[in-house]
Parts: C-alpha cells; structure tokens; sequence
C-alpha cells in the first residue's frame, strides 16, 4: 500500500511507502493531509512504559519540503507496463484487447525512418498488427491509428504506475487528468 505524496500546494508528486510518510510525520515535514484511510505502523516497546509505540500516516499528505517546479511539467518515463496501461491494453490498430506478453510498443513513424522512441511516437499493438505494419508509416501501410498518442500528465502517470490505488487517492488524482486521456475511455 502507498501514500500519495503531493506538494504543499496540493499538487501529485509522487507515492512513498508508509514508512516514508510516517518518518515525514516525525520529521514535522508534513504540512496537511487528506485521505479517508488512515496506516498505523506499530513500533517497538517502550522499556518506561511497556506500550507499544504507534505511528499512522492518512493516505494523502502534502509535504513540506517538495518545490512545485520538482514534478509538475515532469515528462514520465516511457515503459511498456506504463505505454499500455495508458492504451489501455488496446492495439492502435485492429482495437481488440490483449494480455501484457501480446502487445508491442509499435512506433508510429518507425524506428528506421527515424521516428523517436517518445511517448507522442508509440502506441500499443498486438504482435500481429506490429509485424504487418513493419517498417512503414500508418499511410504507407494503409493501417489506420484508431487513437492519438499523447504523453501522460504526473497524475495520471501515478495512477498508471499504481495497481492498488485507494478510492479516495483515485479521486483526488483524477481531476488532474486532463479531459482527453484514455482513462475516461470506459
Ligand atoms: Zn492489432
């Protein structure tokens, strides 16, 4: 399980383990927080008193120390597991569904006429449309892209990268993805 960590200005920064949130709620670090759940770790025994010690994190927090400028315009890393989360495990070209081991990431403007391994060039397609298309363009193959490519904001790369989001983390994520990305595609 992961805390959403964001900028004091309530921007999504990035997830951190529970133990870092909790050593960021010691460290004074943490300037609000949000969150309906609420993770307590338990510590060792106080040798005075017998107790064990108990820190909780709520599932949101805003720290401190992060700058605004640090993840904003952040560019996500392209990977394969992020590429087709964002499409959704769909091929670009024949729109059937497929498991992870089935897809590619299929260049638009390919590899050998100098397309660029960018999130704006890439899209998932099965093997079978990727070994047609070969080494050509979408008009040159006379195969038509049925979605733009587009790199995903910070938001919604963490909601990519995050298989067991909380609801209330989903939410608060969910109105800093922009209108036309594919996590609205139901
Ligand atoms: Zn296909």
């Amino acid at each position: 399980m992961l805390i959403l960590s964001l900028d004091i200005y309530g921007n999504p920064n990035e997830w951190v383990t529970v133990q870092d949130a909790v050593t960021k709620q010691a460290k004074n670090q943490v300037a609000w927080s949000l969150g309906d759940n609420i993770f307590t770790l338990h510590g060792g025994k106080s040798r005075l008193t017998g107790e064990i010690s108990e820190l909780s994190t709520p599932s949101i927090i805003a720290v401190r120390s992060e700058s605004k400028s640090k993840y904003i315009n952040r560019v996500p890393t392209l990977t394969n597991r992020a590429l087709f989360r964002r499409d959704r495990n769909i091929c670009a070209y024949c729109g059937k569904h497929f498991g992870v081991d089935d897809l590619t990431r299929e260049h638009i403007i390919p590899r050998c006429q100098q397309g660029k391994d960018i999130w704006t060039n890439v899209v998932a397609a099965c093997v079978k449309c990727n070994q047609r298309k070969d080494g050509r363009t979408p008009e040159q193959a006379n195969m038509q892209l049925l979605y733009v490519p587009y790199v995903p904001s910070n938001a919604e790369h963490l909601i990519l990268m995050n298989r067991n989001i909380l609801h209330d983390q989903m939410e608060f994520l969910m109105q800093f993805v922009p209108k036309h990305s594919r996590l609205f595609v139901s």
